[in-house]
């Protein structure tokens, strides 16, 4: 089971050099987008070995100069970006302090989460990780040669922090939206402002959305999760 963690994921072409790669673990999915200088890994999984799949898999991909962007704190999106340094890390200001404060109850949470459903390897993994602080904050354009990726935090929602990557007609939203599952609502979650935060998202005019879990989808699914959200 833990060897099927580490190595399950699969590519989507999403966009003319924009890719998602799609988990089974947790149905995550991260992004990549290539310029012709730079390019730009979008959340780095849940690890340091889950990490390194992930730049193993961008590595077979392009030799190109790396940029990493991370959406939001929680461990299955920022634990692995230690196999990405040295290279550029964004995130919200707001990502790297919760990063801060947060990874050690996260990193005992999960690790007894998988230990409890027989997932030794994964427990080990996380436990044996101390994800790396971004060093750069965003929002910010970054060029990436040929084309410029936005990182946008377009307001608060499933955290305090979320930052989504703008690249054409593409958002990554991070877990602003999720499909296949309902978007997860925690204690660090803003319900009241999430919906003006897909609005705003929606506003960017995209033409596919890739949500932190699950598969792309359009803009009219956004709306729906954004009613759905905006319900008393
Ligand atoms: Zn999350």
């Amino acid at each position: 089971m833990d060897t099927v963690a580490a190595v399950d994921g699969r590519w989507v072409e999403v966009g003319d050099g924009v890719l998602a790669r799609r988990y089974a673990e947790l149905d995550l999915t991260v992004g990549l987008v290539l310029g012709a200088e730079r390019a730009l890994v979008v959340d780095t999984r849940g690890d340091a070995r889950q990490g390194a799949e992930l730049a193993r898999a961008v590595r077979a991909v392009t030799p190109l100069p790396l940029t990493v962007a991370i959406t939001h704190a929680h461990f299955d999106h920022c634990f692995g970006t230690a196999a990405f340094l040295p290279c550029p890390v964004y995130a919200h200001p707001d990502c790297r302090s919760a990063i801060v404060a947060t990874a050690g109850a996260q990193r005992a949470h999960w690790a007894a989460h998988y230990r409890a459903h027989g997932d030794d390897g994964t427990a080990d993994a996380i436990t044996g990780t101390e994800p790396p602080r971004p060093d750069r904050a965003g929002p910010a354009r970054l060029d990436l040669g040929g084309r410029t990726a936005e990182l946008i935090h377009p307001g608060r929602g499933h955290t305090d922090h979320d930052l989504v990557v703008h690249v054409d007609d593409v958002v990554f939203a991070g877990d602003l939206v999720e499909q296949g599952a309902p978007p997860s609502v925690g204690p660090d979650s803003v319900p009241a402002e999430w919906p003006a935060t897909l609005d705003a998202l929606l506003a960017l005019a995209p033409r596919l959305v890739v949500p932190g879990h699950g598969d792309p989808v359009d803009a009219a699914f956004v709306a729906e999760q954004r009613d759905r959200l905006a319900r008393p």
